[in-house]
């Protein structure tokens, strides 16, 4: 959720740490800070509310804040409303510690009593503060010691990076559950929340793990474990494309996202599919015949993808597939689920996910909190586990026994659009490679079909102007409804998503033939509805739907396959994507619902590519 840098080295600190955090802007933040050692040993904080460009104005861009070894934050306030004292980094009452934190404490309540009673007083509401002096409070001057004890006692998550007073060249990093990098560079020697951070100075990286205590000086990066053992690690080469971070030319990230989506497809699904339309899934070596529950687990965008994925399992491999968000389902299988009399003699009974069972985990960070934890909670009981991931090395990618990447490369726009259509191009590419391993006749047309999606994708592009102009119609528009069945269904649900994360619109989404069951009521004159009909099956079930929000005053537009002409009869405006699979139509068919987001909000005057309230990667539960 929030951006962490910090710098140990020969140079000033805070240009590298400014340049680190306007790369971590992406993420979502609402208030940002800096922290250094200065040369006589103080620790010098300067923090604010609202944008990166405050703060370099409040600091004359790091004229007066010098030091070389240093820590910056953007922060997503959990506790305590956004302003200037509640930024990070955060200082304790001593002046002994200050620190940067992402993630939750649980138990600061507990720990802020201890702290309250030996005479501690704080100037924040947040979490955060707590663990800067109940480090003051155990400091014995040795960091990694007070370190070590004082992970012992926090509870929740956290990525944390600690500078100390009086050690004017190092500074130190742990976390539990949050992501922390290290990155190792000729300018000076880094830690980072995000891989984004670091790459415009190296591609040599650690990815560092939960509980792992890392000291950074400008010379070396010393690693230890939680008994401060020695931990020696392989350097991970980072790949990325650097222009990933850079808008070239566009007025958007997410424009830029959207149009890139062709190449980000192409990328995902052409070295996975060989000449003969054999589908080689990396290193996948599932034993399906003994799998006999699927689970699929996501959040926001990913959720729905999983889905698509559902219908796209269940169509295809002749099993049944249930889909659920991650946040939710962890708590469906705890240890407090409850227990069978041992001696009762009929069938033993257990919903926990066991051997048998494989769980399909979607997220375009790897980072997702729910979606980590919920992966640790089905490997405790054994199943079987596979990441859809966008971000290479990440902790979801890592902990899962097989992890198949999409290779959207860096998205930088909190509103998914290329990770979601690779994440759906792979699942349906999934689909297929089980229904073949599961005796199930080949399926060449799909592949035909998705062969061809980058192209059709990138025709829908061009005509973006069909969607912006009903943008501009409805540019007023507060409330927006969304509907669909089967395939479209999931569609719906992105397209209203989208259009609340970037213009603030109230949109709801609905299985169209749920529309009656009450929300119909909400419809009246010129009430916007967009229709998704593309699956053949449905349409004329659609069509009645339609008919019905038609009587009752809705405007209607209507997403269809070309030929459907009949839609014209029935819709105010009609958008036809090409033909292709109908297990494919998600693929085009959510192209104009992110292009309407999109110019729903920049006809807003809104900031599409940092929305109010809305962090890129969800890292805290
Ligand atoms: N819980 C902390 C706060 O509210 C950290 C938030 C963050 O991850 O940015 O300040």
């Amino acid at each position: 959720m929030c951006g962490i840098i910090g710098y140990a080295g020969k140079n000033q600190a805070i240009p590298f740490i400014l340049d680190g955090l306007a790369k971590l802007e992406y993420r979502g933040y609402d208030s940002a800070g800096v922290a250094v050692v200065g040369s006589d040993g103080n620790l010098v904080v300067e923090k604010c509310k609202g944008r990166l460009q405050v703060l370099r104005e409040k600091i004359a861009n790091g004229d007066i804040v010098q030091g070389c070894v240093g820590i910056g934050h953007t922060r997503w306030a959990t506790h305590g409303e956004p302003s200037d004292i509640n930024a990070h980094p955060h200082i304790s009452m001593n002046g002994k510690v200050a620190l940067v934190h992402n993630g939750i404490i649980e138990n600061y309540i507990d720990l802020k009593k201890i702290l309250s009673e030996n005479g501690y007083t704080f100037k924040s509401d947040t979490d955060t503060e707590i663990v800067a002096n109940i480090l003051d409070f155990y400091y014995n001057g040795n960091p990694l010691e007070t370190i070590q004890k004082v992970i012992k006692m926090l509870r929740g998550s956290y990525t944390l990076v600690i500078i100390f007073e009086g050690i004017t060249d190092k500074i130190y990093a742990v976390r539990k559950n949050t992501p922390l990098i290290a990155g190792i560079s000729k300018v000076g020697n880094f830690v980072a929340s995000d891989i984004a951070a670091l790459v415009s100075h190296t591609r040599d990286m650690y990815l560092l793990e939960d509980d792992e205590i890392t000291e950074v000086s400008s010379e070396k990066i010393n690693i230890y474990d939680i008994d401060l053992n020695c931990v020696k690690k392989d350097i991970f080469k980072v790949d990325w494309d650097i222009k990933s971070a850079e808008k070239e030319g566009y007025d958007h990230f997410m424009l830029k996202e959207i149009h890139e989506q062709p190449r980000a497809i192409r990328d995902t699904i052409n070295s996975r599919i060989s000449d003969n339309n054999e589908i080689i899934l990396d290193n996948i070596d599932l034993d399906l015949e003994n799998i006999d529950k699927i689970y699929i687990l996501g959040c926001g965008s990913a959720y729905y993808v999983g889905m698509a994925a559902k219908y796209a399992i269940e169509k295809s491999c002749g099993m049944s597939a249930e889909v659920d968000l991650s946040s939710e389902f962890r708590y469906r299988f705890g240890e407090n689920t409850r227990k069978m009399n041992p001696n009762f003699s009929g069938v033993k009974r257990d919903l926990r996910v066991n051997k048998s069972t494989l769980v399909i985990l979607i997220s375009q960070s790897g980072e997702t909190a729910d979606t980590i934890a919920a992966l640790r909670e089905v490997k405790k009981y054994g199943a079987k586990t596979l990441s859809i991931v966008n971000v290479v090395g990440s902790t979801i990618a890592r902990e899962s026994d097989y992890v198949i990447y999409t290779r959207a490369g860096q998205e930088v726009a909190v509103a998914t659009t290329k990770a979601l259509t690779s994440q759906l191009s792979l699942v349906f590419l999934l689909a297929e490679y089980m229904a073949r391993k599961l005796g199930f006749i080949e399926d060449t047309t799909l592949i035909e079909d998705l062969k061809k999606i980058p192209e059709q994708v990138e025709n829908l592009n061009k005509s973006e102007n069909k969607i912006k102009s009903y943008a501009e119609k409805f540019k007023t528009s507060d409330t927006v409804f969304f509907v669909g069945r089967g395939m479209d269904y999931p569609v719906a649900l992105e397209g209203a998503l989208k259009l609340k994360e970037t213009s603030y619109v109230h949109a709801e989404a609905y299985a169209a033939g749920e529309l009656k069951h009450g929300p119909i009521s909400l419809v009246e004159e010129g009430t916007l509805v967009i229709a998704v009909a593309t699956q053949d099956e449905l349409y004329e079930k659609m069509i009645s739907n339609i008919q019905e929000v038609k009587s009752r005053g809705a405007t209607v537009l209507i997403i269809t396959n070309e030929g459907n002409t009949s839609a014209e009869k029935v819709g105010d405006m009609v958008y036809y994507i090409p033909k292709t699979h109908e297990l494919l139509t998600p693929l085009l068919s959510v192209i104009p619902l992110q292009q309407f987001g999109y110019y729903s909000a920049v006809l807003r005057g809104l900031d599409v590519d940092k929305p109010r309230n809305l962090a890129k990667s969800v890292v805290v539960e």
